[in-house]
C-alpha cells in the first residue's frame, strides 16, 4: 500500500478561495458584456495599474519593442518556434481528410476546416511567458487560422517586449497589452476595441482559467490549462539532484502548482525531500516556489512498479516526468497524464521552453478526458455526404422511412418515403 513521506495539506480553504475566484470571475465578465471597454479599463488599471489610451499595439511599438532585445533572444525565439512549428505541421499532415463510398455511389466524407478567429491567451501576470506564444499562436498558424488575436498583461507596469516578439514572430494578428479576465472576457463577447473570436486557448492562472470555464459555449476554448503541475514518477535508479531540482522547476510557476514525486524507494524520497529543503531557500523564486513545496508537495511511496505505475495514471497530472530503468514502459502503461518525459536527459524545462512538442496541457485531473493543445484544436472536423444512385437512395429511403417511425419521427420518415418511391418505390397513402 502506498503511504505518504510527504503530504499536502487538503483544506477547506482550497474550495473557499475557489468561490472567491468564481464570483470575482462572474462579476467581472458580466460588467465587460454590459459595459464593454469602460470596463476593461477599470479592471485593467485595478489589477494590472494598466491604462494606456489603446490596448492594441501599433506596428511601429511592436518594431521597436523587437529591436530593443538582445539579438540572441530574438535567435533563439525563432528557433523555438522552428521547433513547434516541425511538430505541429507533422502533426497536421498525420490529419487526413476521409471520403469512402458505403453503398454504389453513397459518399461520405470529412474535412478539417480551421477556425476562422482565435484568441491566444499568453499569461504573463508573474513571469512574461514567452514560450507560450510559440505553443499557441504558431499552432493555430499551422492550422490555418486566419485572424489569431493574442493577448498578454504587462508584467510590472512594463511591456514584456520579448513575449510581444515571439507573439509577433508567431504570425499573431492582433497584439493587446491585457491581463486576466479582462483579456479573456474581450476576447469571447467582443468590445468597441475588438471583434470577438470563436475559441481561446492558452494556459493561465486560476482566474483566467475559471473565466474561459465560465464561457465556454458562448465561445470555444482549446483545454483547461490552469496551474501548473509534475509528477516525477522513479525507482531506485533516479538521481536525487535531479528529482529535487525537476520538482521545484515547476513549483517556481506559483504557489498553487502541485509538485509529486512518486516513487518505489523511500531511501530516494527521503534524500529529495532533504535535497529540496537544502536548494530552495537560495531560489530567486522561493516565494512562489516555497509555499508551493510547503502546500501542495508530496512524496509518495509506492510498494512495488505496478502499484507505481496504478498511482500514477490516477494522479492524471499535466507534466510526467519518468526516471526509472525502463522509462519508455510509461507509453504503456499510463493512459491519464498531458505530456511523458521519459528519461533523465529530458524534463518539463525543455517542454516548457525548446524542444516543440506543445506546453499547453491539462491540469487538474482534466487529462483523464483530454491531451494538450495541438493544431487539431484549432480546426473542425466537419462531415459531408452525397448521394449520385438512385437505386441507393430508394434503399436508404425505405430504411429511413420505418427507423424514423420506430422513432414516432413522422416527417422525417415522409423524407425518405419520398426518395424511396421517386425511385419505384411503393407510394405511401398519408
Ligand atoms: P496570468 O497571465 O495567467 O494572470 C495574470 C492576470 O491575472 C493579471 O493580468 C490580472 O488581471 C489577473 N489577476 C491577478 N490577480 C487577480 C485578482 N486578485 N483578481 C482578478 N484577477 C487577477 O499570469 P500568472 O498569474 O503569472 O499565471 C500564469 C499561470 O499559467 C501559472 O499558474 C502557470 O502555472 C500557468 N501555466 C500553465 C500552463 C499549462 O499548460 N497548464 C502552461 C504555462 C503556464
Amino acid at each position: 500500500m502506498a503511504f505518504q513521506l510527504k503530504s499536502a495539506p487538503t483544506s477547506s480553504f482550497a474550495d473557499r478561495s475557489q468561490d472567491e475566484v468564481s464570483t470575482r470571475v462572474r462579476t467581472i465578465i458580466d460588467e465587460i458584456r454590459s459595459e464593454g471597454t469602460a470596463a476593461v479599463q477599470r479592471y485593467s488599471e485595478r489589477f494590472d495599474s494598466w491604462t494606456p489610451e489603446r490596448f492594441q499595439l501599433d506596428q511601429e511599438t511592436i518594431d521597436g519593442l523587437i529591436a530593443s532585445l538582445p539579438e540572441q533572444v530574438v535567435e533563439d525565439i525563432a528557433f523555438v518556434q522552428s521547433q513547434v512549428r516541425r511538430f505541429a505541421q507533422a502533426q497536421r499532415d498525420s490529419m487526413q481528410d476521409v471520403e469512402i463510398e458505403t453503398l454504389p455511389g453513397v459518399t461520405l466524407g470529412h474535412h478539417h476546416i480551421p477556425i476562422d478567429a482565435v484568441g491566444a491567451y499568453i499569461p504573463g501576470g508573474r513571469y512574461p511567458l514567452t514560450a507560450s506564444a510559440h505553443m499557441t499562436i504558431v499552432t493555430a498558424k499551422v492550422a490555418g487560422v486566419p485572424r489569431v488575436v493574442a493577448c498578454t498583461p504587462p508584467i510590472r507596469g512594463e511591456i514584456p517586449a520579448a513575449t510581444v516578439a515571439a507573439m509577433h514572430m508567431a504570425g499573431a494578428d492582433e497584439i493587446y497589452i491585457l491581463g486576466g479576465v479582462q483579456a479573456v472576457a474581450s476576447m469571447a463577447v467582443g468590445t468597441e476595441d475588438m471583434d470577438r473570436v470563436n475559441l481561446i486557448a492558452g494556459p493561465g492562472n486560476a482566474y483566467v482559467a475559471e473565466a474561459k470555464r465560465q464561457l465556454f459555449g458562448e465561445v470555444g476554448i482549446d483545454l483547461f490549462a490552469g496551474p501548473t503541475e509534475i509528477l516525477i514518477v522513479a525507482d531506485e535508479t533516479a538521481d536525487p539532484f535531479t528529482v529535487a531540482v525537476d520538482l521545484l522547476s515547476q513549483a517556481e510557476h506559483g504557489p498553487d502548482s502541485p509538485a509529486v514525486l512518486a516513487t518505489t524507494s523511500e531511501e530516494l524520497g527521503r534524500e529529495v525531500e532533504a535535497l529540496v529543503d537544502k536548494i530552495l531557500p537560495g531560489m530567486q523564486t522561493k516565494d512562489f516556489a516555497g509555499p508551493a513545496w510547503r502546500d501542495h508537495g508530496r512524496i509518495v511511496i509506492c510498494d512495488d512498479m505496478d502499484e507505481l505505475w496504478e498511482v500514477a495514471d490516477a494522479m492524471a497530472f499535466e507534466h510526467v516526468q519518468v526516471f526509472t530503468a525502463e522509462p519508455r514502459e510509461a507509453i504503456e502503461r499510463m493512459s491519464n497524464y498531458g505530456a511523458l518525459f521519459l528519461g533523465e536527459e529530458t524534463c518539463v524545462s525543455y517542454g516548457d521552453k525548446v524542444i516543440g512538442t506543445n506546453h499547453v496541457l491539462p491540469t487538474l485531473g482534466a487529462a483523464r478526458y483530454t491531451g494538450g493543445l495541438w493544431v487539431g484544436k484549432f480546426l473542425k472536423t466537419a462531415t459531408y455526404q452525397s448521394i449520385s444512385n438512385p437505386e441507393s437512395s430508394a434503399e436508404l429511403g425505405r430504411v429511413c422511412g420505418r427507423a424514423a417511425r420506430v422513432e414516432l419521427f413522422e416527417g422525417h420518415a415522409r423524407s425518405g418515403d419520398v426518395r424511396a418511391w421517386r425511385h419505384g418505390g411503393e407510394k405511401f397513402d398519408w
